[in-house]
């Protein structure tokens, strides 16, 4: 029998769709073998970068020198530029892995992200500015500064730069959508710290830092097992702690081969240009081509909340080419690049009712379309086949870190955080299950789970180890 709702589309009828999804489940669909195969070629990748300057996957040395004591202290103002969002926190370490913090937030436009770099960077000393001007001249606050003081400042730049000192950083290339001009190549530290002389702020940058360091170092803080970090947000990566000694790029980092350094891996790049390795769909070649950065990223462009949404539109628009979808009705919105946001996968995914009522209010209230139940079924088992997907490739990457330092025997703990782990449904539990695919039974040694705010807390607990070194006299 057939139901009211395929009588009015007779096109959409459950079996099509069925029929449709079968297709797409093949080829959204990582095997545990596939994983295996990711994960050596991963491996190889990342020994290649901690090797050769200049690799596809950067492995960047941060300048981060082991691990904290936990009983870093003090205040520490930090500037957080992310894919989506500026912050400026206050830190007020205290001890035995406890903190305080006071932040705002501002939310980037497009266009800034594509105006001058030094304008982009004038707009975070600003809001730096009003930042200080409201919460540190209050008479209680106690932070009032003695004339010629200035306050440490870590600088979360969430993108792939060569460092030579934890305070400098050279913009290999911008990823996530931005493409502000004259940055690429250049040394980002500088730039800021032009931007707080013209606001003449009594501030002095100390550390600049990527978001994944910070969450390295502020999820160690609070509990020693962590020894990854991970971000899967609008962008994607993952940080570790190395010997020196097993960093052949680098000689004398005056610190002795015993020594040990915070690496940035920049996984998102890994596969970029060559295509070698991750099994790519039609779909993601176009959300690839039609990028600002058609090449790079790509391992991050096929799990990151910036492109999640693109590609589940970019199935839908073919199924509306092929006329199986919405025939009859004006597909218009729908047919905008990255109209189509990675929260509504979330929403398709955690929709608790029969009829699928979420599903229906995004497509009315945002694409003015209407669905049928049989629709709206697959919508949301195709978010689910490309969310799962972005989860078990994470997988891979943990699975290959773990893998090269040894972890997986006594395991470790992986501090995550972005929007896309903490909101997405399910997610940590398909990564996890990923690894238990790549691993075996063992994969349930290595769990990942919501990190400290790196950006903010991290950035704080590295400014305060840089000025413990540069007091002591350390380099
Ligand atoms: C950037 C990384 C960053 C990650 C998560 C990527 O696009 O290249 O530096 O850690 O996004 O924010
Ligand atoms: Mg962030």
């Amino acid at each position: 029998t057939r139901t009211h709702d395929e009588e009015d589309l007779p096109h959409a009828t459950k079996k099509t769709m069925a029929d449709h999804l079968r297709k797409y489940e093949s080829l959204f669909t990582l095997t545990p073998q596939r994983m295996r195969m990711i994960v050596e070629a991963f491996k190889d990748t990342l020994e290649l970068g901690l090797s050769k300057h200049k690799q596809t996957v950067p492995m960047i040395p941060t300048y981060v020198f082991g691990w904290p004591t936990g009983q870093e202290k003090g205040d520490y103002l930090s500037v957080d530029l992310g894919g989506t969002n500026l912050r400026v926190c206050l830190v007020t370490l205290e001890g035995e892995g406890k903190f305080e913090v006071t932040q705002t937030k501002y939310r980037l436009t497009e266009e800034q992200k594509q105006e001058e770099g030094q304008k982009l960077f004038d707009f975070c000393a600003e809001c730096l500015k009003t930042f200080v001007d409201t919460n540190l001249q209050d008479e209680n606050s106690g932070l009032k500064l003695q004339p010629g003081e200035k306050l440490p400042l870590g600088f979360t730049f969430s993108y792939p730069c060569t460092q030579e000192r934890i305070d400098h950083g050279e913009l290999i290339r911008w990823t996530k959508g931005f493409g502000a001009p004259n940055t690429e190549g250049h040394d980002v530290a500088a730039m800021f710290r032009a931007s707080l002389e013209k606001f003449e702020l009594p501030i002095e940058l100390t550390a600049l830092i990527n978001d994944t360091t910070g969450t390295l170092i502020a999820s160690n803080y609070v509990n020693p097992k962590n020894k990854i970090a991970v971000i899967f947000g609008t962008g994607c990566n993952a940080a570790y702690m190395e010997y020196v000694k097993d960093i052949p790029k680098i000689h004398d980092v005056g610190i002795g081969l015993d020594g040990q350094m915070a690496i940035n891996c920049e996984w998102g790049a890994f596969d970029s240009f060559e295509h070698e390795h991750l099994p790519r769909t039609k779909y993601d070649q176009i959300v690839d081509e039609t990028s600002n950065k058609p090449g790079e990223q790509a391992f991050e462009k096929l799990i990151s909340g910036r492109y999640l949404g693109e590609i589940l539109r970019l199935v839908l628009c073919e199924l509306i080419d092929e006329g199986v979808l919405f025939l009859g009705q004006n597909t218009y919105k729908l047919e905008v690049p990255y109209a189509f946001d990675t929260a509504f996968l979330s929403l398709l995914e955690s929709d608790p009712t029969d009829e699928l009522l979420m599903a229906i209010g995004i497509f009315t209230h945002f694409f003015a379309l209407e669905t049928t139940l049989a629709e709206r079924q697959f919508f949301r088992a195709l978010a689910k086949l490309i969310g799962r997907r972005a989860a078990r490739l994470s997988a891979c990457g943990i699975a290959a870190i773990v893998s090269k330092m040894g972890y997986l025997e006594e395991g470790c703990s992986v501090g995550a955080d972005g929007s896309l782990y903490n909101k997405y449904p399910g997610f940590a539990d398909r990564v996890h299950e990923g690894l238990q695919d790549v691993f075996g039974d063992k994969g349930r040694n290595i769990v990942t789970h919501h990190a400290e705010d790196g950006s903010g807390v991290g950035s704080a607990i590295i400014a305060a180890m840089t000025k413990a070194r540069k007091d002591a006299g350390i380099y």
